[in-house]
C-alpha cells in the first residue's frame, strides 16, 4: 500500500496543526512548529486571504487523513465504509480510523508514532488473537487481542516506547497489560474519548465528500 515519503514536518507546517508524526522529537523544542514558522513556501508577511467554504472542508480533512498516515483512496474507502454503518457517519469514521491495527498498536505505545507502528506491523511484530497480522490498515474489532511477538519481546524500539505509558496512561477502549505486551480493544471509542482529536471537526469532511 502506497504511503507518503516526503517531510512529515512539513504537513504540520502546512496544517499549522501538530500531526504528531515524529514520536518524540513532535514534544520537544526541536518540533518547527514551537519555533512558529509558517507554511512552507510561503511569504511570512503575505496577507492571508479568507478560505472558501470548500478549502476549510479540504484542510480538515487533509489533517486528519495525515495524522492517521494515510492516501487519498485508503481513506475515501474508510470513509466510504463509515457512511454505510448505522449512526453518525463522522464519528464512525473516526471509531474505524482508531480500529487500524497500526493506531491501536500505537495506543498501545509499542510505538512513538503512528508510522512507526505501521513499520512494526509490517515486520510482522505484532499478533491479533494469537496469529501473525502483517497489515497495517487491517480493523480490529472489539475483543481482539493485540500482542508483541514472543520473539520480539525485546526490541528497543517497544521497550522505549512503553516506558511513555506511565506518562500519558493508555486509551479508555484499550486494556493493556505492560508486561506481557499484550492488549485487548475493548470496544470501539466514543467520539468524546478520542481527547487528541478534539479539535477536528469531521462533520467539515462528511460535508466535503458529500458534494
Ligand atoms: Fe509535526 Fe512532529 Fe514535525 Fe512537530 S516534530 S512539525 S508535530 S511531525
Amino acid at each position: 500500500m502506497a504511503r507518503y515519503t516526503g517531510p512529515v514536518c512539513r504537513l504540520c507546517r502546512t496544517e499549522q496543526k501538530k500531526l504528531l508524526l515524529k514520536g518524540d522529537r513532535c514534544y520537544s523544542d526541536k518540533c518547527p512548529l514551537n519555533k512558529k514558522r509558517g507554511a512552507p513556501g510561503k511569504d511570512p508577511k503575505a496577507r492571508v486571504g479568507k478560505r472558501s467554504e470548500y478549502g476549510i472542508q479540504l484542510r480538515e480533512k487533509q489533517k486528519l487523513k495525515r495524522m492517521y498516515g494515510m492516501m487519498e483512496r485508503q481513506f475515501r474507502l474508510t470513509f466510504d465504509r463509515a457512511s454505510r454503518m448505522s449512526g453518525v457517519t463522522g464519528e464512525n469514521l473516526i471509531a474505524l480510523l482508531e480500529s487500524r491495527l497500526d493506531n491501536v498498536a500505537y495506543r498501545m505505545h509499542l510505538a512513538t508514532s503512528r508510522s512507526q507502528a505501521r513499520q512494526i506491523v509490517s515486520h510482522g511484530h505484532i499478533l491479533v488473537n494469537g496469529k501473525k497480522v502483517n497489515i497495517p490498515s487491517y480493523s480490529i474489532k472489539p475483543g481482539d487481542t493485540i500482542e508483541v511477538k514472543e520473539g520480539s519481546k525485546k526490541l528497543v524500539t517497544i521497550l522505549d516506547s512503553l516506558k511513555e505509558v506511565s506518562k500519558s496512561g493508555v486509551m479508555p477502549w484499550i486494556q493493556l497489560d505492560i508486561d506481557a505486551q499484550k492488549g485487548t480493544y475493548v470496544s470501539y471509542p466514543r467520539r468524546s474519548e478520542v481527547t487528541d482529536l478534539a479539535d477536528i471537526k469531521e462533520q467539515l469532511i462528511v460535508e466535503l465528500y458529500s458534494k
